[in-house]
């Protein structure tokens, strides 16, 4: 998205990228690293951050949705592309010939690779160790994997499981669950089936750091500067968010007379307001009316600025106080300096709902733009 005249856009910083990969390769030790880019890149744009990982180094990636992978690809991205699920076992030929992974977690996805591979074409294979989502039942596994095993041009490349957590006490069933997975990978390298990638752990997994005999890890949250676990489960550390600003500039300012009520502001209780102003920032853009009891603010000229409404195409503003403000005045929506910043957690409270929520309202519906020297 570039040209647009519309001033709203966010900004997005390669060095935090670049900083949270250092980090996770930390964490992930001697693992090899697969970045996760699904959901359009967890909304910071698939292509792009795709595009900048490739400048990082990383050379493999994951996503489920087909049309990304392919939209990866059509910008010349050489990078090895998994796909977590997508396609109907009938789209398994386009999907190879695209280059593209599949995974498979029943019989039929893999028959329909092997009839439409025409020489070794490699596989992953999910298996669902208790989260209940995608993949081949843990009880079922080793059977399917022996079946596909013996699949003409079927190769399995990869096995994997999901095991996402958010509190401690998921984590205590991620790790129990994960003794289930690993007892099956040592089934297996006892039938001799030892698949070159084996993974577990995604960003909860590493972060709590539980311990791994695969030889693999796969991360998003992360890489975006996003902790999927509460603090008690583990810091942060030093994750810095990579959509790091979100920015427009006023283009309506108003000096309503003294005394009348704005209705506008009327559902929050705000009256009086002498000075608003509006930005082009709307529940289109991902921006939300705050919840009861909530009263969410932008940042303008160093001073916070209350909202008083948001509707479909923009957000007003209750000026008062900030006298000087003008047409053109940039906004901070999401970023700010020197104690004076909104993060995507004041969102998630002032929306109520997850940070990870915010983020994916907001992004891949804004113009990018470099961040200023
Ligand atoms: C999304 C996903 C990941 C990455 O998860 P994060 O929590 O974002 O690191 C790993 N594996 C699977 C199967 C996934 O769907």
């Amino acid at each position: 998205m570039t040209g647009t005249l519309r001033p709203l856009w966010a900004e997005y910083d390669e060095d935090a990228l670049a900083q949270n990969l250092a980090f996770v390769r930390r964490l992930a030790g001697g693992r090899r690293l697969i970045a996760s880019v699904k959901a359009n890149g967890y909304g910071h744009g698939a292509v792009a951050m795709a595009e900048a990982l490739a400048r990082q180094g990383v050379d493999t990636l994951w996503t489920g949705s087909i049309d990304d992978a392919l939209a990866i690809r059509a910008a010349g991205n050489k990078a090895r592309i998994i796909l977590f699920a997508g396609p109907l076992p009938s789209d398994m030929p386009a999907v190879l010939a695209q280059d593209l992974t599949p995974t498979i977690h029943d019989r039929a996805g893999a028959e329909a690779v092997a009839a439409a591979a025409r020489q070794p074409t490699p596989i992953y294979l999910k298996v669902d160790a208790g989260l209940g989502r995608l993949g081949v039942p843990l009880e079922e596994a080793a059977g399917l994997i022996e079946a596909i095993a013996g699949m003409r041009n079927v190769v399995i490349e990869g096995i994997y499981t999901h095991l996402p957590f958010g509190t401690a006490a998921g984590r205590d069933w991620a790790a129990g669950r994960y003794a289930g997975f690993a007892a099956l990978l040592r089934r297996l390298t006892g039938r001799g089936i030892r698949p070159a990638v084996t993974q577990a752990w995604a960003s909860s997994g590493l972060l709590a750091g539980l311990p791994d005999d695969s030889n693999a890890v796969c991360v998003g949250h992360l890489l975006y500067g996003l902790s999927p676990v509460d603090a008690d489960v583990a810091g942060a550390g030093a994750l810095r968010p990579v959509l790091s600003a979100i920015k427009t500039r006023l283009i309506h300012v108003v000096r309503h007379a003294a005394g009348r009520d704005a209705a506008i502001g009327g559902q929050y209780g705000q009256r009086n307001a002498r000075l608003s102003g509006v930005v082009p920032l709307g529940l289109g853009d991902g921006m939300r009316n705050a919840a009861a009891g909530e009263t969410a603010s932008l940042i303008l000229r160093g001073r916070r600025v209350l909202i008083l409404a948001v509707s479909l195409e923009h957000t007003t503003l209750d000026l008062t106080g900030v006298d000087e403000a003008a047409v053109g005045d940039e906004v901070i929506v999401v970023g700010g300096s020197d104690g004076l910043a909104n993060g995507f957690r004041d969102f998630a409270r002032w929306f109520g709902c997850s940070e990870l929520e915010a983020v994916m309202g907001f992004s891949g519906r804004l113009a990018a733009r470099q961040p200023r020297a």
